[in-house]
């Protein structure tokens, strides 16, 4: 008896290191795989950008500088179609004045009014667009976030299937 549950163990300690080197073997096809796999031009601008609260392409867009989509516009926030949409509908919502929120990280007690108002604001368009059965809001924060455009923006994608984990 004691043999068998030695046995047993036995196999199952081959069974564990076969599946380690699966493991590696998985491990290193990732690795050998993202040295040919090109990068997506939104994470190649993510890491191009640096954090930095120097003015951005919004201000051009918010000053009408340079022509966007506008879906909705208030006194306080703007929301206008993204150049490079990732979703048939991909509108973003951004605050018209900065006021130190280069991105969600540096959000202080005085912006709470409007972070709820941008979100709210997504809820309005969602609605709007007729996203009726979903949509997503996203964030994106600092280099690895992938973040872009250092002044707050919150992505509203939908009008199709959306895909968990995003990438
Ligand atoms: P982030 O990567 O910072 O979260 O998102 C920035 C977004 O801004 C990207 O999805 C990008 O396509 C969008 N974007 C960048 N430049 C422009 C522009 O000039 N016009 C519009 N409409 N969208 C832009």
């Amino acid at each position: 008896m004691a043999e068998k549950e030695g046995m047993r163990s036995d196999a199952g300690l081959k069974k564990s290191s076969a599946d380690r080197s699966r493991s590696d073997i998985i491990g290193r096809i990732a690795v050998l795989t993202s040295h040919f796999t090109p990068m997506a031009p939104e994470k190649e601008a993510a890491l191009a950008a640096t954090p930095s609260d120097a003015p951005t392409i919004f201000d051009k867009i918010i000053n009408k500088e340079i022509p966007s989509i506008v879906v909705y516009e208030d006194d306080k926030v703007l929301a206008f179609r993204d150049i490079a949409p990732q979703a048939p509908v991909h509108v973003l919502i951004i605050p018209k004045i900065r006021d130190g929120l280069t991105g969600l990280s540096k959000a202080e007690g005085r912006h709470c009014e409007i972070l709820g108002r941008l979100l709210y604001t997504a809820k309005l368009i969602a609605k709007q667009e007729g996203l009726d059965e979903g949509f997503r809001i996203v964030i994106n924060d600092g280099p690895k976030g992938c973040q872009s455009v250092y002044h707050l923006h919150v992505h509203l994608l939908g009008g199709r299937q959306l895909n968990w984990p995003p990438g």
